[in-house]
């Protein structure tokens, strides 16, 4: 497999507006030949959804709630980044870039980072214009916070509910291009596989969820805004129906998957509470700019958090990397928490817990201040803890939040297989190792709204296209083995329930593949994993028919796709020799304990290739080269 990456050369600052320059466009009048079908609701598909409709093409956009609205980019709290520099705080496009790079640590694409820092601008202002409510200052002008692994303020927000009111904005525009005609909307529809005509995406095949009609729908161009892949670890932030089956039934189809094992464990959710609990709840890392973290510098000490005085208190951030203090990045945050837990000093019935505590923010700033900042978000964690955060310190842990790898992209947000496209979560893009908080929101909506619209056109005007429909051999063979799976799902009628294996699974990769990994916890995971998937096959129970509205179909049919994805993550993790961002190898690390990389062997995105039925994958490297932010120990201190 060759990966052409199509990255631009020469200046940075003018790569983005040179390749606009230089690829193809789609005249006008011509846009209305051509059908996209865009799969996914959320911010990244639901903008693309507009815009391309916008522009002329014809949409059709499925998701599987029963309205877009219902993505799960709705969930977002903290904020989104822009390079706006509205402080006067010395913030830049550049700086932007610089600090999406480091945080990333140095496995992202520069020519993609500069692009987004870039496009971070426009997002606000589009928004703003569609009437997305953010916070504002006594001046009027936009108000904004600090996320972790920056030392400016650059995160726009409306409360803690900030992916809700964005979602808003491109859900409006997107239903007035329903309301237009040139989308046409498929909610509670599931696609479970692409279908590929002559090498190229042209369509896909998708089941009715109410009805468990299987149809095909074909189109000159397929874009998967799917989202990410944590449910793998079935705990986790995600909404319980994030999954992995389109891009992985689209890397089945031979799209490359790049960097699985890049995951990012967020540092202040809510702890476990028990065995049988399905989800964990995010509290913002907004709350990091008020909220101040700690333990007893005593192992074992049970006291309540206000009997513990001050000067047998540990705020161990602040202590270890005073520039940054509580506002280290995310993948820092979360290791130095498992780390005093590790140590004995966590809090909590389990001790997996640290504090985050606004005491001292409530005593400078008041309460109300506070509510006004974050109310939404303590009565959240008092509705689910029973705990006051304004009386009592919050007790938070980290958990699986966001997938920084994914589908493989080009410069263009193509995959390997011409003609299909991915965007937001489900590609790899821009992130590199460690996502930095409030840039998925920013790199889901610059893919959306100002950069796949070009891009697709360069595709489209490039590219020739034979007439196409559901007879197609192609597509009457991807409906086929849709069909078989089903069939083969229902005809099981074993023994245990599809959430046993989830839980299984999950627990699994989140033991050898989650926030530490070692050589032994990964080759164990890579045993055990397949013997699991076997047994899924064997002994799994699912209840009902196919041709009518079974939950418990479709679940089964996203475990069996994290059953083998969670193979090919456990597998990247253990070719990658070095540790970097959220992918944390317990053999490489320095002596303060940070991750250690090692740019000379793994400075490269692990783009993998599906190698055929019970074939091992093959991976490809796309090398990694870096001519503006040098790569250097990250140091936060
Ligand atoms: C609790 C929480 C808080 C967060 N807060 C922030 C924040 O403050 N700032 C920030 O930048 N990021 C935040 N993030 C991350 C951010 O919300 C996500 O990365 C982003 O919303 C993903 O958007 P998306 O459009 O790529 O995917 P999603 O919003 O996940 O949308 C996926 C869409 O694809 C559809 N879909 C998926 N599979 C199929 C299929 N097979 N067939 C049909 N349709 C399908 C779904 O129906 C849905 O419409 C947060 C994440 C969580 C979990």
């Amino acid at each position: 497999m060759e990966l052409k990456s199509k990255t631009p050369t020469g200046p940075i600052e003018q790569r983005w507006d040179n390749h606009r320059f230089n690829i193809k466009l789609v005249n006008p009048a011509n846009k209305r030949k051509y059908s996209v079908i865009i799969v996914g609701s959320g911010l990244a598909g639901a903008s693309a959804s507009a815009t391309m409709a916008e522009l002329g093409y014809n949409v059709k956009c499925f998701c599987f709630q029963d309205s877009p609205r219902r993505a799960h980019s709705i969930a977002a709290q903290g904020g989104i980044n822009a390079a706006k520099n509205y402080q006067n705080d010395g913030d830049s496009v550049y700086r932007l870039f610089y600090d999406t790079v480091k945080g990333g640590d140095f496995r992202s694409r520069e020519s993609n980072v500069y692009r987004l820092a870039q496009i971070s601008v426009n997002i606000i202002d589009q928004c703003v214009a569609q009437g997305v409510p953010f916070a504002r200052e006594y001046g009027g002008l936009l108000a904004n916070r600090s996320f972790g692994g920056a030392q400016v303020s650059r995160t726009f927000y409306a409360r803690g509910q900030t992916g809700q009111q964005l979602l808003l904005g491109a859900y409006q525009a997107l239903l007035r291009q329903v309301a237009g005609g040139k989308v046409q909307m498929f909610p509670r529809t599931e696609m479970l596989d692409l279908i590929v005509i002559d090498g190229k995406a042209r369509g896909i095949v998708a089941r009715n969820l109410i009805t468990g009609k299987i149809e095909s729908h074909l189109a000159d161009a397929v874009v998967l805004g799917t989202g990410g892949y944590g449910n793998v670890f079935y705990l986790s932030t995600n909404a319980k129906g994030s999954n992995c089956t389109a891009i992985w039934r689209a890397y089945k189809r031979g799209a490359a998957m790049a960097n699985p094992c890049y995951t990012q464990i967020h540092p202040t959710c809510i702890p476990v509470s028990g065995e049988y609990q399905s989800k964990l709840t995010l509290m913002s890392e907004s709350l990091r700019n008020d909220g101040r973290i700690w333990v007893p510098k005593k192992k074992g000490d049970t006291r309540s958090p206000e009997q513990i005085p001050e000067d047998e208190r540990d705020y161990y951030l602040e202590r270890k990397y005073p520039s940054f203090g509580n506002l280290v990045p995310r993948d820092v945050a979360s290791r130095n928490a498992k780390s005093a837990c590790d140590e004995g000093r966590g809090v909590g019935e389990q001790g997996l817990g640290v504090y985050l505590d606004f005491s001292d923010a409530i005593k400078r700033l008041g309460k109300q201040s506070i509510r006004e900042r974050y109310g939404n978000l303590f009565d959240m964690y008092e509705r689910i803890t029973g705990d006051n955060p304004y009386n009592v310190p919050m007790r938070i842990y980290p958990a699986i939040h966001y997938t920084m790898g994914g589908l493989w992209v080009d410069y263009n947000l193509m995959t390997t297989i011409p003609g299909l496209f991915a965007v937001g979560e489900a590609n790899f893009s821009d992130h590199g190792a460690n996502r930095l908080g409030a840039s998925a929101l920013m790199q889901g909506l610059a893919d959306g709204y100002f950069i796949l619209p070009y891009t697709i056109g360069d595709y489209l005007a490039n590219t020739k296209l034979e007439k196409a429909d559901a007879s197609n051999p192609a597509a009457r063979e991807a409906e086929k083995g849709v069909n078989e799976v089903t069939r083969r799902l229902l005809e099981i009628r074993g023994k245990r329930t599809v959430t046993s294996f989830h839980r299984e699974l999950g627990k699994l990769v989140w033991d050898d593949c989650g926030m530490a990994r070692t050589e032994a916890g990964l080759k164990k995971a890579l045993q055990r994993v397949p013997e699991l998937r076997d047994e899924f096959w064997k002994n799994v129970n699912v209840l009902g028919g196919g041709e009518e509205l079974n939950q418990a179909l479709e679940n089964a049919g996203r475990v069996a796709d994290f059953l083998e994805f969670g193979e090919l993550m456990c597998l990247d993790a253990l070719q990658r020799n070095e540790s970097c961002g959220g992918h944390f190898r317990e053999e490489f690390q320095t002596p303060e304990g940070e991750a250690l990389r090692d740019d000379d062997n793994y400075s490269y995105v692990a783009a993998w290739e599906y190698g055929g039925p019970g074939k091992p994958p093959i991976l490809n490297k796309e090398p990694l080269t870096f001519e503006y932010v040098h790569p250097s120990q990250r140091s936060y201190k």
